[in-house]
């Protein structure tokens, strides 16, 4: 029976005393020998105040106790955003900081030698390509943030390990299947440890636009499928609600039936905080916003939607004006469209005509470019007005 530790933490200046207990509950005193590979959430170029990246101090919490279980050389190691570069990732999210201070290597994995690693058994992936650094190593922990996402619903460890993969193949993983692809995944690498930050977790529009919102916990255990039911549950969704969990707990992978972990430390009633759920799905979301959308898969509407927040919480929706977002190979589209039109990804081709056309697929960079171009015309234009 897999055992999975739950940990109270009130502050981040308190994270080492709360790592220490969470391997101590698990009793995980092994000793640590050879290279030690740790994986932070740095999914975005923001402050760890923003809750959207594994925070800083736990990373070093987390070294501090490798140590003193022995650990001699330790690297830490993260891919690319999907809208930013790892140099800047790092540095802003303050886990560049962390390894100058603490002298552990900081390796930017998706500038490193990655290898084709076959995976028997894949139901979508056959072959996965992974940095040889990840592959040679001899203990790996995963330290991943506990989030929100409108994609997956929570962003919980086994998410966390998209990061590995350079970012055309999670590009493409995200697009289809992306929790058959995550267990597939699995079968080749898992981690040996895995530290969920709970202290101040995100609500809401997560992975990067939701709200920061005080948990106060930290959770650890050796299967990380036990350890994102247990986060799962802490937040008030039912394990089984998540679709990644559920795949891996059925293919076998970890353990997902709350009933089959043994809990250590505080109870799950005794921290349950019902979280704030992302809101999914496009129709309605946005005023003043129609969406034509018709066999558009996720790699298409789920950025749609991460675009569209952004405007509406900087208030720029409403000075847009109408608008009218294609997207898909099949949408019922008016004869007349309203507005600014745009016309996303590329099998919506046909419909370019129409107005502005966003290509890819998914349309990731061109989105954001888009979304850049917005931006800097209304400070622009604000300065202007100013002066
Ligand atoms: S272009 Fe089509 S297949 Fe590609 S991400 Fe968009 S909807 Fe999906």
């Amino acid at each position: 029976m897999p055992k999975v530790a739950l940990v109270r933490c009130e502050r981040y200046e308190d994270s080492e005393q709360a790592i220490r207990k969470v391997l101590e509950l698990l009793k995980f005193n092994r000793k640590l020998e050879g290279t030690i590979f740790l994986k932070p959430n740095v999914c975005a170029a923001l402050s760890p105040n923003r809750a959207a990246t594994t925070h800083p101090l736990i990373v070093r919490a987390v070294i501090g106790a490798l140590r003193e279980m022995g650990a001699e050389k330790i690297i830490l190691g993260e891919g690319e955003g999907l809208v930013a570069p790892s140099d800047l990732t790092l540095e802003r999210s303050g886990i560049a900081a962390v390894a100058r201070e603490t002298g552990v290597d900081l390796v930017r994995l998706d500038k490193m030698e990655h290898v084709v690693v076959p995976i028997p058994g894949g139901k979508r992936l056959k072959e996965v390509k992974l940095p040889r650094i990840l592959l040679e190593c001899d203990f790996f922990v995963n330290i991943p943030k506990l989030k929100t996402n409108t994609f997956t619903l929570l962003s919980l460890g086994m998410k966390n390990l998209m990061g590995l993969l350079r970012r055309e193949d999670r590009v493409k993983i995200h697009r289809c299947d992306l929790n058959i692809a995550l267990a597939d995944l699995m079968r080749v690498i898992r981690p040996d440890l895995t530290i969920m930050d709970g202290i101040i977790a995100m609500e809401g529009q997560g992975p990067v636009l939701g709200t920061p919102i005080p948990l106060n916990i930290v959770i650890g255990g050796e299967d990380v499928v036990a350890v994102d039911a247990v986060s799962a549950s802490v937040v008030g969704v039912d394990p089984e609600e998540v679709e990644m969990i559920r795949v891996a707990w059925r293919e076998g992978i970890g353990v997902g039936d709350l009933e089959k972990i043994e809990i250590v430390g505080e109870s799950i009633a005794s921290v349950r905080r019902h979280i704030k759920r992302p809101i999914m799905g496009l129709y309605g979301r946005f005023e003043g916003v129609e969406i034509y959308a018709g066999g558009a898969c996720i790699g298409c509407l789920d950025p749609v939607g991460v675009i569209l927040e952004e405007l509406r919480v900087r208030n720029l929706l409403e000075r847009i004006g109408k608008l009218s977002v294609i997207v898909g190979r099949s949408p019922y589209v008016p004869e007349s469209v309203e507005g600014n039109v745009l016309v996303v990804g590329d099998c919506a081709q046909e419909y370019s005509h129409l107005g502005r056309f966003l290509p890819g697929c998914p349309p990731l960079i061109s989105l954001v470019n888009w979304l850049m171009e917005i931006l800097s015309a209304h400070r622009r234009r604000d300065h202007q007005s100013r002066r």
